[in-house]
């Protein structure tokens, strides 16, 4: 649970971020630091609500049971275009026409 003071000071900190929209070569306008800007700012209850986001998004494999926290890496995986076969069953596809071959031969 979260109190009145706590939600007071994220709607500070908001209201702090909002007047820097853009790069303005100044420091945080939330919390003052040099190194960074508001929208990059620890203190910015947006950026920490985006950041927890992105750490929950996952992809899993139908195929495999496979999970990707790395969107490139589950591209990767489950290749370019929707028609195209993930990873893991091109190869199990690909052992299995060998293994016909083989059986026919
Ligand atoms: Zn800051
Ligand atoms: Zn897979």
């Amino acid at each position: 649970m979260f109190t009145r003071e706590q939600y007071h000071k994220a709607i500070k900190s908001l209201n702090a971020g909002m007047t820097q929209l853009k790069p303005d070569g100044k420091g945080c306008s939330i919390c003052g630091d040099n190194g960074h800007q508001a929208w990059q700012c620890l203190q910015n209850p947006l950026f920490m609500m985006q950041q927890t986001w992105s750490a929950l998004t996952v992809w899993r494999c139908f195929h495999c049971n496979a999970i990707f926290t790395d969107e490139e890496k589950a591209a990767e995986h489950f290749g370019d275009s929707s028609s195209e076969l993930p990873l893991c069953s091109r190869s199990i596809i690909s052992l299995l026409h060998s293994t016909i071959r083989r059986l026919c031969d």
